[in-house]
């Protein structure tokens, strides 16, 4: 990663209106004067590292009072900068942001210390008062990300593995898969170098390899579009290296890999994503179990685009993925994009986006809400939130995730209370299963209910694993 100079920030911001680039560089400067004799441990002065971080929300598109807040982000720690003088030369949001982010600065998640539960706990809970404290946070890791060669070989690890933690999952919940793809790469590199070096060797000879047949896709896929009068923008992707590793450790083989390589097809509107659908289904043989409509039904993170996989040249499995222009930059930066293709939107909107869509927000604000001991918090977080989740689907085709070990019972909570109160029986899979039995993996699942019935089974109570579901039916039943 190349170094960022002052003249490329310049260049970056100026999408940003005249009032909005003012206030950064004037951020800047501030920075930059309160930085002054301080140095990173790779010897660069300090201010290359709130810059590089203002840089990385700046190409996240996200607002110019959090851009000015990445800028400032360490002068409360490690300056004479008070939070008064923030708000009395930029605002209260820059101010909040700054202080947010200062608050949970100095956080240690493995460590199993009050301070650090409660720290940690700040973080999480950080983003029901301002999702942009997190953004900022994310931003700041991917910086020391790619700056972790100068640190020592323990503290490298343990970032590594914190990164994986904590801030992947968090990335993947407000669908910012640019980012969350980097900082698992950047972890795997220093918890696994010699897999990850092999691995990008193996991935990139192979790419070399493909590269003149996915160019022919993707010229034939752009002519066909071209006859039905549909302009598109296709790019070619390789999965990252964590996502292969993955893969691998289930025991595939690269060839195997259905994703590995994919076609990334932009077209202007949703009829136009069908109708490429139909041209590249018309071109090529389908894979047939691989079709995927998260337009139709989006992720819980908001991610929207068709799926599919086709044999393109002998017989190699590519996966084409087709949105439109705007799905792309939700897709490539998540929640902190709709600034842009919403201009005007305020803190209160995005909480509330927030609140409405994105799925693990309600679990936050229900672990939240339950749990005042930061210990019990963070164990509730780790089993619930920053564990993996499965994707289970209603009858009707949408999309639920759940933690792994999830039941039934959970998945109707999930549905609302009003179907977990009235639960007969559960179909997974069109057969009958108990109610204390695990969901895995894209299920179909359907609850019969009782529309008549009003207070939950006790039966229910023992099958439930996650605390919504607990909770729900502690609720509804009598003299509990
Ligand atoms: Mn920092």
């Amino acid at each position: 990663m190349d170094k960022i100079t002052l003249e490329k920030f310049y260049e970056q911001i100026k999408d940003y209106n005249e009032y909005d680039q003012k206030k950064i560089i004037k951020a800047y400067q501030m920075a930059e004067e309160l930085h002054k004799g301080q140095f990173r441990e790779s010897g660069d002065p300090y201010i290359i590292h709130p810059l590089s971080v203002a840089y990385i929300l700046s190409e996240l598109r996200a607002d110019a009072d959090t851009v000015c807040a990445g800028l400032l982000h360490d002068t409360l720690e490690d300056t004479k900068l008070t939070k008064e003088e923030i708000v009395s030369n930029f605002n209260q949001d820059v101010a909040n942001l700054v202080d947010g982010v200062t608050k949970i600065a100095k956080m240690n998640f493995s460590s199993k210390k009050e301070q650090n539960l409660a720290n940690t706990r700040k973080i999480l809970t950080s983003l029901r008062n301002d999702v942009r404290i997190v953004i900022i946070k994310l931003a700041d890791r991917l910086h020391n990300m790619r700056t972790l060669e100068y640190k020592k070989e323990i503290k490298q690890k343990e970032n590594a593995l914190e990164t994986l933690d904590i801030f992947v999952p968090l990335a993947y919940y407000i669908g910012a898969y640019r980012i969350r793809n980097e900082l698992e790469d950047l972890s795997l590199k220093y918890l696994e170098p010699y897999f990850y070096q092999t691995t990008l060797e193996n991935r990139d000879r192979l790419e070399k390899e493909e590269m003149p047949s996915l160019q022919h896709m993707l010229e034939e896929i752009t002519e066909s579009l071209k006859k039905k009068n549909i302009i598109s923008n296709i790019k070619i992707r390789t999965k990252n290296i964590y996502g292969i590793y993955k893969k691998l450790s289930e025991g595939k083989d690269l060839s195997e890999i259905h994703d590995l390589f994919s076609l990334k097809i932009m077209v202007p509107t949703v009829d136009d994503c069908y109708v490429t659908l139909g041209q590249v289904h018309g071109l090529y043989h389908v894979v047939n179990n691989q079709f995927k409509d998260y337009i139709c039904t989006p992720k819980p993170n908001m991610y929207q685009s068709l799926h599919t996989t086709v044999f393109g040249k002998d017989d190699r499995l590519v996966q084409a993925q087709i949105r439109t222009f705007d799905m792309d930059i939700i897709a490539s930066f998540g929640l902190p994009a709709y600034w842009q293709l919403k201009k005007g939107l305020t803190r209160n909107d995005m909480q509330q986006m927030l609140r409405e869509k994105f799925q693990f927000y309600k679990s936050l604000e229900e672990i939240d809400t339950s749990f005042s001991n930061n210990k019990e918090f963070i164990e509730q977080i780790r089993r619930q939130l920053l564990t993996t989740r499965i994707s289970v689907y209603t009858m009707k085709g949408n999309t639920i995730q759940l933690p792994k070990g999830s039941t039934p019972v959970d998945f109707a909570y999930e549905l609302g209370p009003e179907v977990g109160n009235s639960m007969q029986l559960a179909v997974v899979n069109d057969k009958k299963v108990p109610f204390n039995h695990t969901l895995q993996n894209e299920d179909r699942v359907r609850i019969v209910t009782d529309p008549t019935q009003t207070i939950p089974n006790p039966k229910l109570l023992k099958a439930a694993r996650t605390i919504y579901a607990q909770q729900m039916i502690k609720k509804f039943t009598p003299n509990s």
